[in-house]
């Protein structure tokens, strides 16, 4: 309740809080989320490009796929309030130090005249800057996005581009590689082969800074093809010898059970709520799930061995163990172990589903009242119709809200808020109604959006994602 509150005061209806807040609460159970929606948002990315009514001005012109503007304001409000919502999100870039970090970074707040805001660690490192020694951005969380460039970019973390080719990736993704450089360009800022370099610096820098392996295997496990290469690289990027970084931070004695790396997650994460997940979900011939810890047998890519996941109460990150035999395939161990964990979810952002029990009730008041009233747990394959009738059934519940909270909260992949202030405003700019009176109505919304059926769901998503950052809360006219 003092989170409706909270929201209440940041200028959201009563509805619009509670409608926040119940979906802040339900972080757990969607650790499969992702899984399902992987092809689905593929696609409805695409049938968003194709679909467009306004011819774009050029080939380059596909505003769906814009890049969130970074507002400077926002970014550095965040930064200053070590908002734990915007770790990944952004990278603080200080002109006076060359240093980037991350929001969380604990060290002093720079001036704002120094502070330079960028999405990726890539573009920070094209532009010249070093990762911070003490927030380390290779912890930062992904910024899970629901667009193609995420997708991709996911692929590359996952070390797409250590034993393919760029053209080989494109095909993967049924783009051209021209159109995977744009679309990664119009995203992140830099070229394909910087984000994978990054990734792969970023990697070793991790490895270095938390095992003992020696540097050779922590290039190859990084993915780099050779110690000359790497050497090279992390040299004229971090003007460090890898060696020099390893002694500043005082690595840990080898652990002969294997190798620990910590993985970041952005607060709050319901760490027993996940351990019970995966105990109703294991397969006993691969998965032990006890009171603190996940096990599991793991096969990746022909790499046999095992890991476990453990979480030790304090900090934002997860403890991953593994088997060295896992190292030839570790940036995929990585991106698979974020993903079943749901590390990169943003709790802004979340798409989840509300097949839980009634434990949510106990935090948000007004939440369990319209739980209870069984307005949130529509039969498996209920049509949309039906489940936005239900909710608008109950009090203080309107259009906006019954679809909001069947897009966000149960995944109606074609649900779309069409009251909804922001997303009007976002269509506006796409048809280049500058004037912010002029934008689009609900009813002209609705109309437009049709042609995105039945992903207007994820098209919603891909016009809230191309306004700026300050302009991304939900906002509307409740009906
Ligand atoms: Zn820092």
């Amino acid at each position: 309740m003092r989170k409706v509150r909270r929201l209440c005061r940041r200028h959201l209806t009563f509805t619009t809080a509670v409608a926040i807040a119940c979906i802040q609460q339900q972080r757990l159970a969607h650790i499969d989320v992702r899984k399902q929606l992987a092809l689905p948002h593929l696609q409805a990315y695409k049938v968003g490009m194709d679909t467009q009514t306004t011819p774009p001005p050029d080939d380059d012109g596909d505003l769906l796929a814009a890049t969130p503007t970074l507002d400077a304001a926002s970014c550095y409000r965040a930064v200053t309030a070590r908002d734990t919502r915007f770790d990944g999100v952004f990278f603080t870039a200080v002109k006076t130090t060359g240093i980037y970090c991350r929001p969380v970074c604990s060290a002093k707040t720079p001036a704002a005249s120094s502070c330079t805001f960028f999405t990726s660690a890539a573009q920070a490192e094209n532009a010249g800057f070093r990762p911070c020694l003490r927030c380390r951005p290779e912890l930062a969380p992904y910024a899970l996005q629901q667009n193609l460039a995420y997708a991709v970019w996911q692929k590359i973390c996952a070390g797409a581009l250590n034993h393919a080719s760029l053209d080989e990736l494109a095909v993967e993704v049924g783009l051209s590689s021209r159109q995977l450089r744009r679309v990664l360009l119009q995203h992140f800022g830099v070229a394909p082969v910087e984000l994978a370099q990054t990734q792969r610096l970023l990697l070793a820098k991790q490895l270095l800074t938390e095992t003992t392996l020696p540097v050779t295997e922590i290039a190859f496990a990084a993915g780099f093809g050779s110690l000359r290469r790497f050497n090279d690289l992390f040299q004229t990027r971090y003007k460090l010898a890898p060696s020099q970084l390893r002694v500043r931070q005082r690595a840990p004695k080898a652990d002969a059970q294997g190798i620990t790396l910590k993985l970041a997650f952005r607060p709050p994460f319901n760490w027993p709520g996940m351990l019970d997940y995966f105990f109703s979900r294991r397969l006993h011939s691969v998965a032990v799930v006890d009171q603190s810890s996940y096990r599991r047998s793991v096969l990746l890519n022909g790499h046999s061995g095992w890991l476990a996941v453990q979480h030790d109460g304090k900090g934002n990150f997860l403890t991953l163990q593994f088997s060295t035999s896992l190292l030839p395939v570790l940036p995929l161990l990585l991106t698979r172990v974020r993903e079943q964990f749901d590390l990169d979810a943003n709790p802004e952002l979340i798409r989840h589903d509300l097949h839980l029990p009634g434990r949510r009730a106990e935090t948000v008041i007004a939440f369990a009242r319209f739980a209870q009233a069984g307005g949130l747990q529509p039969p498996a394959g209920q049509d949309l119709a039906s489940t936005l009738a239900q909710l608008q059934s109950l009090p203080g519940i309107g259009a906006w809200s019954a679809n909001y909270i069947a897009l966000r909260a149960l995944r109606y992949p074609d649900a779309f808020p069409s009251g909804d202030l922001v997303l009007q405003k976002a269509l506006g700019r796409i048809l280049q109604m500058d004037d912010e009176e002029k934008r689009p109505s609900a009813k002209q919304l609705e109309k437009h959006a049709q042609r995105w059926q039945p992903w207007r769901g994820y098209a919603a998503l891909a016009l809230w994602h191309s306004m700026p950052l300050i302009q991304q809360a939900p906002g509307t006219e409740e009906t």
